[in-house]
């Protein structure tokens, strides 16, 4: 969840900045019927399969789908979504915590977000006490700001998010399961937790790629999206915060790649390995 000053630097400077420098239209979700949005392939690939360039040649899109091998999930995968699971049980645990006490109860809902139980992952651990001792703070935060809240205002106020909202990707020619996650600030962010990781060059392509498919779908603009790194080190939990503005450079990115990965799986070409490759890629 952001911050009070990041929330304030959201609203107040990326989201202004990013109308300013506004979108053609043409690269907007809901333009999906003509170029350069319209898909020209048959071959709806999973928008982390289109976004992602961890292979940097996209051999292991080309493993998947053309040859037919499913590679094993690596520890980093397994982590990322072990955590993924555990915050998205956390996230229905509060939630339901602050409506089944309401606000006339806030004590007793804020003993009950606690009662969640210890995951026994140590990374998870750290993560769930990291965000209980956060909204903690954001419910005390909201109550003395606005001492007449109502519960369903104070639910939005301290845990504006949706995790895993479903998404029917076919207008992009993508996947019709996608699934995303959504910070809700009166404006729709688009929202990629990554656990472990470094920052690389291709994080803002899966942001524009979620922010296109909700324009085809809901027809309203998506113009930022925000990219959270969560990392641990010695039993602590590091969080950094990345704003993206979705204009037309990183939607034309996006697009560019899903064609080409879509070309590469239609016609079968084989665009080669990378360097230090695993046996399952089958070079
Ligand atoms: S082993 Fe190499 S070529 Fe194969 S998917 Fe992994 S990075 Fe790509």
């Amino acid at each position: 969840m952001p911050t009070a000053e990041e929330r304030k630097r959201l609203l107040r400077g990326v989201i202004p900045r990013a109308r300013r420098l506004g979108v053609d239209d043409t690269l907007r979700g809901w333009s999906w019927s003509a170029p350069p949005l319209l898909s020209p392939y048959e071959v709806p690939l999973g928008l982390s399969e289109v976004a992602g360039a961890y292979c940097e040649t996209g051999r292991d899109v080309y493993a998947r789908r053309v040859l037919g091998i499913e590679a094993e999930p690596n520890e980093k995968m397994l982590l990322g979504g072990a955590l993924h699971g555990t915050l998205r049980d956390w996230v229905v645990h509060a939630k339901r915590s602050l409506y089944a006490c309401g606000v006339g109860r806030i004590e007793e809902a804020v003993e009950r977000i606690r009662t969640f139980p210890a995951p026994e992952l140590p990374e998870a651990k750290t993560l769930v006490q990291y965000e209980t001792d956060a909204i903690e703070f954001r419910i005390r935060e909201a109550m003395s700001q606005f001492p007449r809240i109502g519960t369903d205002a104070l639910v939005a106020q301290v845990l504006p998010v949706t995790l895993g909202q479903m998404l029917d990707g076919a207008f992009l020619g993508l996947s019709r399961r996608l699934s995303t996650d959504l910070l809700n600030l009166g404006e729709p962010v688009v929202l990629d937790i990554i656990f472990d990781d470094e920052k690389r060059d291709f994080h803002p392509l899966t942001l524009a790629g979620y922010a296109l498919v909700l324009e085809a779908v809901y027809e309203f603009p998506v113009d930022v999206g925000l990219t959270v790194y969560a990392n641990f080190r010695d039993g602590r939990l590091r969080m950094e915060r990345e704003f993206t503005i979705l204009g037309d450079e990183v939607r034309m990115e996006f697009i560019e790649a899903r064609d080409e990965k879509q070309r590469m799986v239609a016609d079968a070409m084989d665009p080669g390995s990378c360097e230090g490759c695993e046996a399952w890629c089958g070079r």
